[in-house]
């Protein structure tokens, strides 16, 4: 028999991992599965904002994230650029966080290993499992069925949280069916890493352009000419549009401002398509008897900007803290666990809510990206979401 534990995390990305770090950290005893061994490459733009790193930081990495970037894991950032459908450009620059924190480009499979590893060396304990489901029993979670090797085990535990991305089996059965994220606060993307492009130095570039709107295209530097591309939809547009991601790369790739920049055609790798959820989607429960969802799992990455990692650190430190208090009280019921959901709301709700409209403004009026681009610079509102909300 499985000795029960006191958490279960079911998914080690950043939500999974660092809300286990906390947890194992507080001296809980916490179980962490994923589907994959470490390190795993995950879809992503890799963009990593000061704040997430500031997170991190508290959290206890500074010096794993430092070893990284020493590595040249990560690759520090210092500017950001948007590009308008007209060729306007506007650059800004992005803020160090108050520990004099950094954003990076961290391409996932070497981020995500770096805070898995830290939960590891908090004292969590790791296996890979694929979870199939919750074990409910009177109407409350009590552990996960998972498969590992084709076989089936049963572990138990006082809370679950469900931390396993954005197809999370444990969002879908705990969430009831009419609690599901519309395709207007979905979108989808397509990443690629590409070889052979004259990059700018330490700056990202977003591209907004007529026919990606809502949505964009990036140019993220990992390094001397060579990068993370891709672009985005909201998927109600997307499949109005009939549109293709693989079709719609081409295109950007021959757009001119980026095909001169590519050397030899530019060697575009590991081209993958993945989808997102955004927080912006109204009244979804994230709070279950015995269960919580944290990071994608729940649906929180910012709808103009496609950044989720930053809020799904939020939400893992935030669920910590509400069922670290609901262990020592033995009280594991959905009221008690509500406190993280209302915590999470309070945190990120307004800033989703500025986010949508600012992406609905900008499918109905287009040129406002051009106007926004190049009337208000730096200071527009545009210009702020994309430093801060990244
Ligand atoms: C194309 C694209 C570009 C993006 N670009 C950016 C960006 O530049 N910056 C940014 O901040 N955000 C970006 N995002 C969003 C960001 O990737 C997510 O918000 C972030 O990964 C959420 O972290 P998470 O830990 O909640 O989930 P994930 O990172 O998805 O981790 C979930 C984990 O759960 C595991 N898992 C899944 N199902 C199971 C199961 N059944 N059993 C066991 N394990 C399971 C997975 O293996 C994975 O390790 C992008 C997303 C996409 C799709």
């Amino acid at each position: 028999m499985e000795r029960k534990h006191d958490v279960i995390v079911v998914g080690a990305g950043p939500a999974g991992a660092a809300a286990a770090a906390v947890l194992a950290q507080k001296g809980c005893d916490v179980l962490l599965l994923d589907r994959e061994l470490f390190p795993r490459d995950k879809v992503c733009g890799d963009a990593v904002p000061s704040g997430a790193i500031e997170l991190l930081y508290r959290l206890g990495m500074k010096d794993k994230i430092l070893a990284a970037q020493q590595r040249e894991e990560f690759y520090p950032l210092q500017k950001m650029r948007l590009v308008s459908t007209r060729g306007y450009e506007v650059e800004a620059t992005f803020q160090k966080g108050v520990t004099g924190a950094d954003s990076f480009v961290a391409p996932r499979k070497y981020l995500d290993a770096v805070i898995q590893q830290h939960a590891l060396d908090c004292g969590a304990e790791f296996r890979q499992a694929q979870v199939k489901a919750p074990i409910i029993e009177a109407g409350q979670v009590v552990g996960v069925t998972a498969q590992t090797n084709g076989a089936t085990h049963q572990y138990r535990a006082e809370v679950v949280i469900g931390a396993d991305g954005v197809t999370s089996a444990v969002a879908r059965a705990l969430r009831p069916k009419d609690e599901r994220h519309s395709n207007q606060h979905r979108a989808v993307a397509l990443r690629a890493y590409i070889d052979d492009i004259e990059t700018l130095p330490h700056e990202i570039e977003f591209y907004l352009y007529k026919k990606i709107l809502p949505g964009y295209a990036w140019i993220f530097p990992t390094g001397d000419q060579q990068a993370n591309i891709g672009l985005g939809m909201r998927l109600d547009h997307f499949r109005a549009r009939k549109q293709d991601l693989n079709s719609m790369l081409e295109q950007f790739l021959a757009m001119p401002a980026v095909k001169k920049r590519l050397i030899h055609g530019g060697r575009t790798h590991d081209v993958a398509t993945w989808q997102l959820s955004f927080g912006s989607q109204q009244n979804l429960q994230s709070a279950f008897n015995g269960a919580v969802l944290i990071g994608d799992a729940a649906g929180l990455i910012n709808p103009l900007t496609g950044g989720g990692i930053h809020n799904s650190l939020i939400s893992a430190e935030l669920a910590a803290k509400v069922i670290f208090e609901a262990l020592h009280d033995g009280d594991f019921s959905r009221e008690r666990l509500r406190q993280y959901q209302v915590a999470c709301h309070q945190a990120l709700w307004k800033s989703m809510r500025r986010s949508y409209r600012l992406q609905t403004s900008l499918l109905r009026f287009p040129f406002l990206v051009d106007l926004l681009v190049n009337r208000m610079g730096a200071n527009s509102q545009l210009t702020k979401i994309f430093l801060s909300k990244l």
